[in-house]
Protein backbone atom coordinates (compact mmCIF):
# COMPACT_ATOMS: atom_id res chain seq x y z
CA UNK A 1 0.00 0.00 0.00
CA UNK A 2 0.94 3.72 -0.72
CA UNK A 3 0.28 6.46 1.72
CA UNK A 4 -0.23 9.70 0.89
CA UNK A 5 -1.54 13.38 3.40
CA UNK A 6 -4.39 14.17 3.34
CA UNK A 7 -4.36 17.71 1.71
CA UNK A 8 -2.39 20.27 3.80
CA UNK A 9 -3.11 18.18 6.88
CA UNK A 10 -0.06 15.92 7.94
CA UNK A 11 -2.16 13.19 8.53
CA UNK A 12 -1.23 9.97 6.07
CA UNK A 13 -4.25 8.17 4.35
CA UNK A 14 -3.38 4.87 2.44
CA UNK A 15 -3.75 5.62 -1.51
CA UNK A 16 -6.70 3.02 -1.42
CA UNK A 17 -9.55 3.19 1.69
CA UNK A 18 -12.62 1.13 2.37
CA UNK A 19 -16.30 2.39 2.16
CA UNK A 20 -19.61 0.90 3.37
CA UNK A 21 -22.47 2.51 1.21
CA UNK A 22 -25.50 0.25 0.36
CA UNK A 23 -23.40 -2.75 1.66
CA UNK A 24 -23.20 -2.71 5.26
CA UNK A 25 -26.28 -3.18 7.67
CA UNK A 26 -28.02 -3.40 3.79
CA UNK A 27 -26.70 -5.09 1.10
CA UNK A 28 -24.52 -7.78 2.82
CA UNK A 29 -24.30 -10.03 6.24
CA UNK A 30 -22.25 -9.07 8.94
CA UNK A 31 -20.32 -12.07 8.14
CA UNK A 32 -19.21 -10.46 4.69
CA UNK A 33 -18.90 -7.09 5.87
CA UNK A 34 -15.94 -8.23 8.62
CA UNK A 35 -14.65 -10.16 5.89
CA UNK A 36 -14.63 -7.14 3.74
CA UNK A 37 -12.80 -5.21 6.45
CA UNK A 38 -10.45 -7.71 7.43
CA UNK A 39 -8.92 -7.83 3.64
CA UNK A 40 -8.79 -3.94 3.81
CA UNK A 41 -6.88 -3.96 6.75
CA UNK A 42 -4.58 -6.97 5.81
CA UNK A 43 -3.95 -4.92 2.65
CA UNK A 44 -2.93 -1.95 4.52
CA UNK A 45 -5.57 -0.04 4.48
CA UNK A 46 -6.05 2.57 7.15
CA UNK A 47 -9.21 4.61 6.30
CA UNK A 48 -12.78 3.43 6.54
CA UNK A 49 -15.51 6.05 5.37
CA UNK A 50 -19.26 5.43 7.32
CA UNK A 51 -22.12 8.38 7.87
CA UNK A 52 -25.01 8.84 9.80
CA UNK A 53 -27.29 7.95 6.47
CA UNK A 54 -26.06 4.59 5.80
CA UNK A 55 -28.64 1.92 6.01
CA UNK A 56 -30.14 4.68 8.93
CA UNK A 57 -26.69 3.84 11.28
CA UNK A 58 -27.01 -0.19 10.86
CA UNK A 59 -23.88 0.43 9.17
CA UNK A 60 -22.22 2.43 11.36
CA UNK A 61 -23.18 -0.30 14.07
CA UNK A 62 -21.73 -3.11 11.62
CA UNK A 63 -18.41 -1.19 11.05
CA UNK A 64 -18.39 -1.10 15.53
CA UNK A 65 -19.02 -4.58 16.23
CA UNK A 66 -16.46 -5.19 13.38
CA UNK A 67 -13.67 -2.69 15.09
CA UNK A 68 -14.56 -4.19 18.69
CA UNK A 69 -14.51 -8.04 17.80
CA UNK A 70 -10.75 -7.79 16.00
CA UNK A 71 -9.17 -5.78 18.35
CA UNK A 72 -6.55 -3.51 15.68
CA UNK A 73 -5.22 -1.09 17.66
CA UNK A 74 -6.54 1.78 17.35
CA UNK A 75 -3.60 4.05 16.30
CA UNK A 76 -3.61 1.65 13.52
CA UNK A 77 -6.49 2.81 11.26
CA UNK A 78 -9.13 6.03 10.66
CA UNK A 79 -12.86 6.15 10.12
CA UNK A 80 -14.76 8.75 9.23
CA UNK A 81 -18.97 9.57 9.61
CA UNK A 82 -20.56 12.05 8.16
CA UNK A 83 -23.34 14.41 9.74
CA UNK A 84 -26.64 16.22 7.62
CA UNK A 85 -29.02 13.55 6.18
CA UNK A 86 -29.67 11.92 9.82
CA UNK A 87 -29.98 8.23 10.74
CA UNK A 88 -33.47 7.74 9.86
CA UNK A 89 -34.83 10.58 11.84
CA UNK A 90 -37.66 13.05 10.03
CA UNK A 91 -37.59 15.57 12.23
CA UNK A 92 -35.90 18.98 11.42
CA UNK A 93 -34.11 18.59 14.76
CA UNK A 94 -32.51 15.12 13.82
CA UNK A 95 -30.53 16.72 10.38
CA UNK A 96 -28.66 19.30 9.29
CA UNK A 97 -26.07 21.46 10.08
CA UNK A 98 -27.23 23.19 12.95
CA UNK A 99 -25.34 23.01 16.52
CA UNK A 100 -27.73 20.74 17.46
CA UNK A 101 -27.74 18.12 15.11
CA UNK A 102 -24.07 17.88 14.76
CA UNK A 103 -23.63 17.51 18.36
CA UNK A 104 -26.43 14.71 18.85
CA UNK A 105 -25.23 13.12 15.78
CA UNK A 106 -21.56 12.94 16.68
CA UNK A 107 -22.39 11.55 19.81
CA UNK A 108 -24.50 9.02 18.26
CA UNK A 109 -21.85 7.71 15.23
CA UNK A 110 -18.93 7.75 18.40
CA UNK A 111 -21.53 5.69 20.18
CA UNK A 112 -22.75 3.20 17.28
CA UNK A 113 -19.14 2.69 15.76
CA UNK A 114 -17.90 2.20 19.33
CA UNK A 115 -14.69 4.52 19.49
CA UNK A 116 -14.08 7.26 21.94
CA UNK A 117 -13.01 10.02 18.68
CA UNK A 118 -13.13 10.09 15.13
CA UNK A 119 -10.45 10.67 13.10
CA UNK A 120 -12.39 12.63 9.96
CA UNK A 121 -16.27 13.91 10.52
CA UNK A 122 -17.70 15.27 6.98
CA UNK A 123 -20.54 17.33 6.25
CA UNK A 124 -22.28 15.40 4.00
CA UNK A 125 -23.95 18.03 2.15
CA UNK A 126 -23.94 22.02 2.81
CA UNK A 127 -27.06 23.44 4.29
CA UNK A 128 -28.03 26.65 3.16
CA UNK A 129 -30.62 26.87 6.10
CA UNK A 130 -27.86 27.70 8.65
CA UNK A 131 -25.39 30.17 8.84
CA UNK A 132 -21.90 28.77 7.90
CA UNK A 133 -20.65 30.45 11.22
CA UNK A 134 -22.56 28.40 12.85
CA UNK A 135 -21.65 25.10 11.30
CA UNK A 136 -17.75 25.47 11.47
CA UNK A 137 -17.89 26.89 15.10
CA UNK A 138 -19.73 23.71 15.65
CA UNK A 139 -17.04 21.23 13.82
CA UNK A 140 -14.22 23.09 15.47
CA UNK A 141 -15.82 22.86 18.65
CA UNK A 142 -16.03 18.83 18.24
CA UNK A 143 -12.71 18.97 18.00
CA UNK A 144 -12.00 21.34 21.15
CA UNK A 145 -13.65 18.47 22.64
CA UNK A 146 -12.07 15.78 21.66
CA UNK A 147 -14.58 13.61 19.82
CA UNK A 148 -13.17 14.79 15.90
CA UNK A 149 -9.53 14.79 14.54
CA UNK A 150 -10.26 16.60 11.14
CA UNK A 151 -13.55 17.92 9.63
CA UNK A 152 -14.43 18.21 6.15
CA UNK A 153 -17.14 18.63 3.62
CA UNK A 154 -18.61 16.83 1.18
CA UNK A 155 -20.04 17.79 -2.25
CA UNK A 156 -19.91 21.40 -1.13
CA UNK A 157 -19.25 24.24 -3.79
CA UNK A 158 -15.68 25.78 -4.13
CA UNK A 159 -17.43 28.40 -3.04
CA UNK A 160 -18.97 26.97 0.15
CA UNK A 161 -15.44 25.37 1.04
CA UNK A 162 -14.16 28.90 0.92
CA UNK A 163 -17.00 30.34 2.86
CA UNK A 164 -16.00 28.02 5.34
CA UNK A 165 -12.23 28.96 5.19
CA UNK A 166 -13.08 32.69 5.48
CA UNK A 167 -15.39 32.34 8.75
CA UNK A 168 -12.51 29.63 10.33
CA UNK A 169 -9.79 32.48 9.61
CA UNK A 170 -12.10 35.15 11.10
CA UNK A 171 -12.41 33.27 14.08
CA UNK A 172 -9.55 31.97 14.79
CA UNK A 173 -11.17 28.27 14.30
CA UNK A 174 -10.07 25.16 12.73
CA UNK A 175 -10.75 24.87 9.37
CA UNK A 176 -12.16 21.51 6.72
CA UNK A 177 -8.89 19.97 5.59
CA UNK A 178 -10.66 17.45 3.09
CA UNK A 179 -13.94 17.48 0.66
CA UNK A 180 -15.16 14.06 -0.40
CA UNK A 181 -16.06 14.38 -3.96
CA UNK A 182 -17.50 11.71 -6.22
CA UNK A 183 -14.90 11.30 -9.16
CA UNK A 184 -14.28 9.03 -11.81
CA UNK A 185 -13.87 8.87 -15.79
CA UNK A 186 -17.26 9.64 -16.44
CA UNK A 187 -17.97 12.34 -13.53
CA UNK A 188 -15.18 15.68 -13.59
CA UNK A 189 -15.88 18.76 -13.90
CA UNK A 190 -16.00 19.33 -9.72
CA UNK A 191 -12.68 17.64 -9.00
CA UNK A 192 -10.60 18.77 -12.66
CA UNK A 193 -11.93 22.41 -12.95
CA UNK A 194 -14.33 23.62 -10.10
CA UNK A 195 -11.89 22.94 -7.27
CA UNK A 196 -8.53 24.13 -9.38
CA UNK A 197 -8.23 27.09 -7.27
CA UNK A 198 -8.63 25.98 -4.04
CA UNK A 199 -6.46 23.23 -4.23
CA UNK A 200 -3.32 26.40 -4.11
CA UNK A 201 -5.27 28.43 -2.28
CA UNK A 202 -6.36 26.33 1.09
CA UNK A 203 -4.58 22.69 0.37
CA UNK A 204 -7.95 20.68 0.16
CA UNK A 205 -7.55 16.83 0.56
CA UNK A 206 -9.86 14.59 -1.64
CA UNK A 207 -10.90 11.60 -0.69
CA UNK A 208 -13.35 10.56 -3.57
CA UNK A 209 -15.98 8.56 -4.02
CA UNK A 210 -17.78 6.22 -6.59
CA UNK A 211 -14.63 5.44 -8.61
CA UNK A 212 -16.06 3.25 -10.76
CA UNK A 213 -19.25 5.28 -10.72
CA UNK A 214 -21.21 2.36 -8.59
CA UNK A 215 -19.77 -1.14 -10.79
CA UNK A 216 -20.60 0.61 -14.22
CA UNK A 217 -16.33 0.68 -14.83
CA UNK A 218 -16.26 -2.78 -14.00
CA UNK A 219 -17.72 -3.36 -17.60
CA UNK A 220 -20.16 -6.40 -15.72
CA UNK A 221 -23.43 -3.99 -17.25
CA UNK A 222 -22.15 -4.24 -20.81
CA UNK A 223 -23.11 -7.80 -20.74
CA UNK A 224 -26.70 -7.47 -19.34
CA UNK A 225 -27.71 -6.60 -15.76
CA UNK A 226 -28.17 -9.10 -12.98
CA UNK A 227 -30.76 -9.70 -9.71
CA UNK A 228 -27.53 -8.95 -7.44
CA UNK A 229 -26.06 -5.85 -9.15
CA UNK A 230 -26.10 -2.40 -7.37
CA UNK A 231 -27.67 -0.76 -10.33
CA UNK A 232 -30.74 -3.35 -9.86
CA UNK A 233 -31.60 -2.02 -6.74
CA UNK A 234 -35.06 -0.74 -6.77
CA UNK A 235 -33.97 2.48 -4.35
CA UNK A 236 -31.42 3.39 -7.19
CA UNK A 237 -33.33 3.24 -9.70
CA UNK A 238 -32.64 7.07 -10.07
CA UNK A 239 -28.71 6.45 -10.48
CA UNK A 240 -29.60 3.50 -13.26
CA UNK A 241 -31.82 5.82 -14.99
CA UNK A 242 -28.42 8.46 -14.79
CA UNK A 243 -25.78 5.85 -14.80
CA UNK A 244 -26.88 3.43 -17.16
CA UNK A 245 -27.42 5.16 -20.72
CA UNK A 246 -25.98 4.14 -23.93
CA UNK A 247 -23.39 6.37 -23.98
CA UNK A 248 -21.30 5.71 -20.85
CA UNK A 249 -21.78 1.61 -21.71
CA UNK A 250 -20.36 2.47 -25.13
CA UNK A 251 -17.43 4.70 -23.68
CA UNK A 252 -16.90 1.47 -21.34
CA UNK A 253 -16.73 -1.13 -24.06
CA UNK A 254 -14.20 0.80 -25.93
CA UNK A 255 -11.83 1.08 -22.58
CA UNK A 256 -12.29 -2.52 -21.71
CA UNK A 257 -10.49 -2.82 -25.20
CA UNK A 258 -8.12 -0.57 -24.54
CA UNK A 259 -7.74 -2.05 -20.55
CA UNK A 260 -7.01 -5.33 -22.32
CA UNK A 261 -4.52 -4.14 -25.04
CA UNK A 262 -2.54 -2.79 -21.91
CA UNK A 263 -2.34 -6.06 -20.26
CA UNK A 264 -4.92 -4.96 -17.41
CA UNK A 265 -8.80 -4.67 -16.89
CA UNK A 266 -10.96 -1.66 -16.51
CA UNK A 267 -11.79 -2.02 -13.60
CA UNK A 268 -8.35 -1.83 -12.45
CA UNK A 269 -7.81 0.93 -15.05
CA UNK A 270 -10.79 3.12 -13.93
CA UNK A 271 -9.31 3.33 -10.11
CA UNK A 272 -5.57 3.77 -11.04
CA UNK A 273 -6.89 6.49 -13.35
CA UNK A 274 -8.36 7.89 -10.68
CA UNK A 275 -4.99 7.63 -8.50
CA UNK A 276 -3.67 9.78 -11.04
CA UNK A 277 -4.81 12.47 -10.15
CA UNK A 278 -2.29 14.18 -7.91
CA UNK A 279 -5.21 15.86 -6.00
CA UNK A 280 -6.83 12.53 -5.35
CA UNK A 281 -5.36 11.93 -1.54
CA UNK A 282 -7.60 8.33 -1.35
CA UNK A 283 -10.18 6.95 -3.41
CA UNK A 284 -12.58 5.18 -1.36
CA UNK A 285 -13.00 1.27 -2.76
CA UNK A 286 -16.91 -0.10 -2.13
CA UNK A 287 -17.51 -3.97 -2.22
CA UNK A 288 -20.35 -6.43 -1.93
CA UNK A 289 -18.21 -9.36 -2.42
CA UNK A 290 -14.69 -10.45 -1.13
CA UNK A 291 -13.08 -10.89 -4.35
CA UNK A 292 -14.03 -7.47 -5.74
CA UNK A 293 -12.29 -6.36 -3.29
CA UNK A 294 -8.86 -8.16 -3.53
CA UNK A 295 -9.23 -7.65 -6.96
CA UNK A 296 -9.66 -3.56 -6.70
CA UNK A 297 -6.73 -3.30 -4.11
CA UNK A 298 -4.20 -4.30 -6.85
CA UNK A 299 -5.14 -1.21 -8.86
CA UNK A 300 -2.00 0.58 -7.81
CA UNK A 301 0.18 -1.98 -9.82
CA UNK A 302 -1.68 -0.34 -12.82
CA UNK A 303 -0.86 2.84 -12.30
CA UNK A 304 2.77 3.28 -13.59
CA UNK A 305 1.22 1.66 -16.80
CA UNK A 306 -0.60 5.06 -16.98
CA UNK A 307 1.99 7.04 -19.04
CA UNK A 308 1.32 10.66 -20.70
CA UNK A 309 0.94 8.77 -23.98
CA UNK A 310 -1.90 6.34 -22.25
CA UNK A 311 -3.48 8.72 -20.46
CA UNK A 312 -4.02 10.47 -23.75
CA UNK A 313 -5.35 7.68 -25.71
CA UNK A 314 -8.05 6.85 -22.48
CA UNK A 315 -8.88 11.16 -22.90
CA UNK A 316 -9.71 9.81 -26.47
CA UNK A 317 -12.15 7.56 -25.70
CA UNK A 318 -13.50 9.34 -23.10
CA UNK A 319 -14.16 12.36 -24.94
CA UNK A 320 -15.37 14.48 -21.69
CA UNK A 321 -12.83 16.52 -20.68
CA UNK A 322 -13.47 19.54 -18.61
CA UNK A 323 -13.26 22.58 -20.05
CA UNK A 324 -11.54 25.20 -17.52
P1 LIG B 1 -17.79 2.17 -6.60
O1 LIG B 1 -18.16 3.14 -7.67
O2 LIG B 1 -16.47 1.53 -6.69
O3 LIG B 1 -18.95 1.06 -6.54
C1 LIG B 1 -18.80 -0.06 -5.72
C2 LIG B 1 -19.74 -1.17 -6.21
O4 LIG B 1 -19.39 -1.58 -7.52
C3 LIG B 1 -19.62 -2.40 -5.34
O5 LIG B 1 -20.40 -2.31 -4.16
C4 LIG B 1 -20.08 -3.47 -6.30
O6 LIG B 1 -21.50 -3.42 -6.41
C5 LIG B 1 -19.44 -3.01 -7.62
N1 LIG B 1 -18.06 -3.49 -7.77
C6 LIG B 1 -16.94 -3.01 -7.16
N2 LIG B 1 -15.86 -3.70 -7.55
C7 LIG B 1 -16.27 -4.63 -8.43
C8 LIG B 1 -15.61 -5.62 -9.18
N3 LIG B 1 -14.28 -5.80 -9.09
N4 LIG B 1 -16.35 -6.41 -10.00
C9 LIG B 1 -17.69 -6.24 -10.11
N5 LIG B 1 -18.38 -5.31 -9.41
C10 LIG B 1 -17.68 -4.50 -8.58
O7 LIG B 1 -17.80 2.87 -5.17
P2 LIG B 1 -19.02 3.34 -4.22
O8 LIG B 1 -20.10 3.98 -5.00
O9 LIG B 1 -19.37 2.21 -3.31
O10 LIG B 1 -18.28 4.46 -3.38
C11 LIG B 1 -17.22 4.10 -2.49
C12 LIG B 1 -17.48 4.72 -1.13
O11 LIG B 1 -17.55 6.15 -1.25
C13 LIG B 1 -18.82 4.36 -0.45
O12 LIG B 1 -18.82 3.09 0.13
C14 LIG B 1 -18.95 5.48 0.56
O13 LIG B 1 -18.11 5.24 1.67
C15 LIG B 1 -18.42 6.66 -0.24
N6 LIG B 1 -19.53 7.42 -0.86
C16 LIG B 1 -19.70 8.72 -0.44
C17 LIG B 1 -20.71 9.49 -0.93
C18 LIG B 1 -20.86 10.88 -0.44
O14 LIG B 1 -21.88 11.55 -0.75
N7 LIG B 1 -19.92 11.39 0.33
C19 LIG B 1 -21.68 8.97 -1.93
C20 LIG B 1 -21.38 7.62 -2.34
C21 LIG B 1 -20.34 6.89 -1.83
P3 LIG B 1 -22.43 -4.70 -6.73
O15 LIG B 1 -21.66 -5.95 -6.48
O16 LIG B 1 -23.59 -4.53 -5.82
O17 LIG B 1 -22.82 -4.53 -8.17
Amino acid sequence: MEYSKLGKSGLPVSRLSFGTWITFGNQIGYDTAKELMVIAYDAGVNFFDNAEVYAHGRSEEVMGRILKETGWSRDSYTVSSKVFFGAGGKLPTQRGLHRKHIREACDAALKRLQVDYLDLYFCHRPDKSTPIEETVWSMHQLIMAGKVLYWGTSEWSAQEIMEAHMVAARYNLIGPVVEQPQYNMLYRHKVEVEFAQIYKTVGLGLTIWSPLASGLLTGKYNAGISDDYRLKRDELAWLAERNLIEENLKKVAQLMEFAKEIGTDVTRLAIAWCLKNPNVSTVLLGASKPEQLKHNLTALEVVPLLTDDMMERIESILNNKPQH
